[in-house]
């Protein structure tokens, strides 16, 4: 807490070169982006570090083969190429994972041989990463629940999984280590424009309710779905240019589905849709339809849940078919995309756009959570360019954007060794624990197995069936800026997503290792409690039609 006093107070009293708002992957990277370059930088987030679309992603740091169909090669060789940057800068957040995409007959295995030669050319794809064409034997002694009606053959590449939520959080973390200033749960409502030009914002502390004036000599808006929103109260007679689509996943048991890797699904309408395995839980998505608000939870229909179960049910053989009542949980995110007249929410390019209006707001929408490192690139030359005009000399770079590591991304070793390594130090930790805890942490992971060394109670989990720690929620207070229970569970340790039961079994005893940390009184404890469970809820049985809703889980099969 004391920390992030001392940086509200930084931003009310300094000037900063560039000013961010928004703290989802795209506002992130541009800070961690000019803090390389030696700038000063402070970014101003809402709610929490991916709170919005970067914590309801598809999970996949991709090149987008899809993307070749609608002939937006540009976008697929950046993203591509990002893929090896992302893996170089963060092992621990993007992982290659083996994708099986089934082919129905011998026109498709043509058809999807060629568009994967000319990703593999376009992306510079390593020789053991190069795609293959495989027979359907083969694709069933891979993933043998998938359903042989139909299968032709198959085509076996490889994705890079990563989280999205903890991608966001390592960038931001090596931006502070920059020098960075950013907030958490602090509003921007409003732009302070002095001679026709903007020189800072308004901004207000959700938590404690104080106003606070931040300055910046470029100001950035990087609020994704609401890059409108927040443009448009520096130019009350512009116009939007955002056009919103919906992308839900549903998650359910691992067990259910039994998969070794990822798997492209077809759904009814024939856009492909993946089912990931994730631990315990499958995510299967997404949906591309439009959405007109701008909700932090958009809603997820019972035509959502049905058009992805049917994907599964259609793709794979299983014993009993998949039905609502198997959810795990369900999630849906906004895509901030660029409007384009006369075309469909799937045809819509994700390629980003910087848009610099009159008082010299700079808003950059579009893009994905791949290109994060680029479009922050984009933009950083940009912001320079912008503050030499303004007659401000650049100070010298402190290091180039695609060779210093992400924060959690120096191990030093490779990711199996170094889990044996943390294994070997806290007696009876076990394996599945610190895997989990590399996964999402990587090379900071150590700093969590330090405080178990130092404190063995803080090695206790807080429920059997949950390997989270006490030692792991210090850390998310303590190096993490986590500021609510929400913020521990939803984007940091990733229960909510990842857990069966949504971290719900633990959630009271997490509430109590806060409430000691953060100084929170029962009132405040209880509130906080209250509205996770109201989430998990949601989640769980997103559902509102009760015929849907109330189909009664199925046996678990395998
Ligand atoms: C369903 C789905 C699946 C996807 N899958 C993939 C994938 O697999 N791979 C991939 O590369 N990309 C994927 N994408 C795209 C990717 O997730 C997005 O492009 C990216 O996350 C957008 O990040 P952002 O920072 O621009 O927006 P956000 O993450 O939404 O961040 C904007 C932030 O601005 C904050 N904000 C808003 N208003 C204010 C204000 N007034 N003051 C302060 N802060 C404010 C918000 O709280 C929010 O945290 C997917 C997108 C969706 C929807």
């Amino acid at each position: 807490m004391h920390a992030r006093r001392r940086n509200l107070r930084r931003l009310g009293d300094e000037t900063f070169d560039v000013l961010i708002v928004g703290g989802g992957v795209t506002g992130a990277g541009i800070a961690r982006d000019a803090a390389l370059r030696g700038l000063s930088v402070a970014l101003l987030e809402r709610r929490d570090f991916a709170a919005g679309t970067s914590s309801r992603s598809s999970k996949l740091i991709h090149g987008g083969l899809r993307y070749l169909q609608h002939g937006d090669v540009g976008l697929v060789r950046e993203a591509a190429a990002e893929r090896y940057v992302v893996r170089r800068l963060a092992p621990h957040l993007a992982r290659p994972v083996p994708m099986v995409f089934p082919l129905a007959n011998r026109r498709e295995y043509a058809k999807l041989s060629v568009g994967l030669w000319t990703f593999d050319r376009l992306a510079g794809v390593s020789e053991e990463e190069k795609h293959r064409l495989i027979t359907a034997e083969e694709a069933l002694e891979i993933e043998p629940r998938l359903s042989r009606e139909e299968l032709y053959g198959a085509a076996l590449h490889y994705e890079y999984v990563t989280d999205d939520a903890r991608l966001v959080i390592e960038v931001i973390k090596s931006a502070v280590g920059l020098g960075a200033v950013v907030a958490n749960h602090v509003e921007v409502s409003g732009f302070v424009v002095d001679d026709g030009k903007v020189c800072g914002v308004e901004a207000r502390d959700e938590l404690d309710e104080t106003e606070v004036l931040v300055r910046g000599r470029v100001v950035v808006n990087a609020a994704g779905p609401w890059v409108d929103q927040v443009r448009l109260m520096s130019e009350p007679e512009g116009e939007p240019r955002l056009r919103l689509t919906k992308g839900v996943h549903v998650g359910v048991p691992t067990s259910r589905m039994g998969l070794s890797g990822i798997v492209v699904m077809t759904a009814s309408d024939k856009r492909a849709v993946f089912a990931i395995p994730r631990g315990p839980v499958t995510y299967l998505g997404t949906t591309d339809t439009e959405y007109p608000d701008l909700d932090y939870y958009p809603e997820v229909t019972s035509e959502d849940v049905e058009y992805l179960l049917d994907a599964a049910n259609r793709t794979f053989d299983l014993a009993v078919p998949m039905v609502a009542g198997d959810l795990v949980n369900a999630w849906a995110g906004l895509r901030p995309l660029l409007h384009q007249e006369g075309k469909e929410p799937a045809e819509l390019s994700r390629q980003d756009e910087i848009i610099v209006n009159d008082v010299g707001v700079v808003s950059i929408a579009g893009g994905k959570l791949t290109t994060f490192r680029r479009m922050a690139e984009r933009v950083g030359d940009l912001v320079c360019a912008r503050l030499v005009e303004a007659g401000v000399s650049l100070p010298p770079p402190v290091a180039l954007s695609d060779e210093y590591p992400l924060s959690g991304g120096e191990t030093g070793m490779d990711l199996a060794r170094y889990e044996d390594y943390l294994a070997s130090r806290v007696r009876g930790l076990k394996r599945n624990a610190v895997e989990r805890l590399v996964r999402l942490y990587g090379s900071n992971a150590s700093s969590i197995v330090d405080t178990m060394e130092r404190r063995p109670e803080t090695a206790r989990p807080y429920a059997h069936d949950s390997t989270l720690t006490p030692a792991e929620v210090e850390y998310n207070v303590k190096h993490e800026m986590a500021l609510t229970l929400q913020d521990v569970l939803e984007r940091r340790t990733r229960l909510l997503l990842w857990d069966l039961r949504c971290g719900a079994q633990v959630a009271d005893k997490v509430a109590g290792t806060l409430a000691e940390l953060l100084g929170w009184d029962d009132i405040r404890r209880e509130r906080e409690l209250g509205e996770y469970k109201t989430l998990v809820e949601r989640l769980r049985a997103p559902v509102v039609d009760p015929a849907i809703a109330e189909e009664e889980p199925q046996a678990v099969n395998g």
